[in-house]
């Protein structure tokens, strides 16, 4: 019976979902036995450094990550860095198929003036940095300064807008990093305005989002009516499904009473950014008001662009835009991507599952005679690989440690303390 073997790099959604997808395929005459390659002292990706703490549920996924990876036929290597560990060529020789799935942790640009300035910054920083990432857990986030801006207009920048308004002690009983509670209940920041360059009718947020914002306790949500009420007319009688769920969901939002808590939240549309100002440091963020010659400025100390991702690219692989390039998941013979570096940054964790699921059936397509020549144990040098089992004891230390605290996790944020809870 042919054993084939396939590599799958990073251990996100889309790289678990591909293992799913490759299980899912097996039959009595097919068998896979799957090694999937992380980075990072810790599985899951953007499930554990991505995802919104306050947002546990959307973390429930990880259920079905662990089912995967405690079926017999995968095996856990993180701790393992392509590059630097071992290079995709040996992979290529020693895996029938690899299958890339190793996301887009890089922010787009803005390119305007001052983006560089101290006090502008990327999601691509900010949310790992709350997140507990190992890589971003000695960023300096300044939150000195009473209003931060938000630049884009999905749910990434409702996120970070989010997590910035809200009351810090929320965050109590969830797995943000301590240092980020921390920082936020010495936060400065009580207005945070999201800025979106379309009007909210083109607005890329979705609305379980939208919905879930009048439920903030310390926080007042600002949308202006007008804004709300020209985009539902400019929109039509016919709008998308999806278009008029957020439109709905803005407008019960303008419609709220005023609440005069000490944080506020607001909504600036048809404001395209131009130019950040500031001597040293961010001072303010000048915009043109969308379709029109009118400018206008907000005085913040803090500004995050919220405005998509792209991939870092990695040796041995094609990359253009900021994706790896690809015919359907295909990029040369028995080596294919999934997931957000192989088709931008969009869609929902879920949207990995029929996409993996579809490269997969062409990676079986493609299959020939196994190949039998050894796997990356022969290749890694090191001894600190994380397999399933200290994974395991991760985990577990991580959910002990946050009990008594009252929160689903403590996680640990150094890769040596990492390491050291994996009993490495
Ligand atoms: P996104 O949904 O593509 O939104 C990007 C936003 O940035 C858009 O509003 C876009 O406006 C704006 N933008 C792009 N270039 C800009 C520029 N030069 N100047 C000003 N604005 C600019 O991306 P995302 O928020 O990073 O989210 C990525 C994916 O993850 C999405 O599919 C999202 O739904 C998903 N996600 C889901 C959740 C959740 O389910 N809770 C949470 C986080 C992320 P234009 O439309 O005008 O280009």
């Amino acid at each position: 019976m042919p054993q084939y073997k396939v590599a799958i790099v990073g251990a996100g959604p889309a790289g678990y979902f591909a293992a799913m997808a490759l299980q899912n395929l097996q039959t009595e005459e097919l068998k896979f036995s799957i090694d999937m390659i992380e980075r990072l002292p810790t599985p899951w990706g953007l499930v554990r450094s991505g995802v919104a703490p306050d947002h546990p549920k959307i973390k429930t996924v990880s259920k079905v990550f662990e089912k995967v990876a405690n079926e017999p036929n995968f095996r856990l290597f993180a701790n393992v860095e392509l590059g630097s560990d071992l290079a995709i060529v040996q992979l290529k020789e020693k895996y029938d198929a690899v299958v890339i799935a190793t996301g887009m942790a890089l922010g787009k640009k803005l390119g305007i003036p001052g983006e560089d300035l101290l006090g502008s910054m990327s999601a691509a920083t900010f949310v790992p940095w709350y997140n507990s990432h190992p890589d971003f857990k000695d960023e300096n986030i300044d939150l000195s300064c009473d209003t931060a801006v938000v630049i884009g207009a999905g749910n990434v920048a409702m996120d970070v807008a989010r997590i910035l308004a809200l009351e810090p002690s929320e965050l109590d009983p969830t797995d943000t990093a301590d240092h980020a509670i921390d920082a936020f209940k010495k936060s400065s920041v009580r207005a945070v305005v999201v800025s979106a360059r379309r009007g909210p009718e083109h607005a890329a947020f979705t609305s379980p989002e939208l919905r879930d914002l009048p439920k903030l306790e310390h926080t007042n949500v600002v949308i202006n009516q007008a804004d709300i009420e020209a985009a539902i007319a400019r929109a039509g009688d016919t709008p998308e499904k999806d278009v008029k769920s957020n439109l709905d969901a803005m407008l019960l939002i303008s419609e709220k009473e005023a609440t005069h808590h000490e944080r506020t939240m607001k909504f600036q549309f048809l404001a395209t950014p131009t130019e950040i100002k500031g001597n040293g440091r961010v001072e303010e963020v000048v915009f043109q008001k969308t379709g029109s010659d009118e400018t206008f400025s907000i005085k913040c100390g803090l500004v995050i662009t919220a405005i998509g991702y792209e991939a870092a690219s990695l040796e041995g692989i094609p990359y253009e835009k900021g994706k790896v390039v690809n015919s359907d998941g295909r990029v040369s013979e028995s080596l294919y991507v999934v997931g957000w570096a192989k088709r931008g940054p969009s869609g929902v964790i879920g949207t990995n599952k029929s996409d993996a699921a579809e490269v997969m059936k062409l990676l079986v397509e493609d299959l020939g005679t196994p190949k039998n020549l050894g796997d990356i144990t022969d290749v890694i040098t090191h001894n600190r690989v994380v397999t399933q089992m200290h994974w395991q004891a991760i985990n577990m230390a991580e959910v002990a440690a946050g009990e008594p605290l009252g929160k689903p996790r403590r996680k640990a944020v150094d890769r040596e303390e990492l390491l050291k809870l994996g009993r490495l």
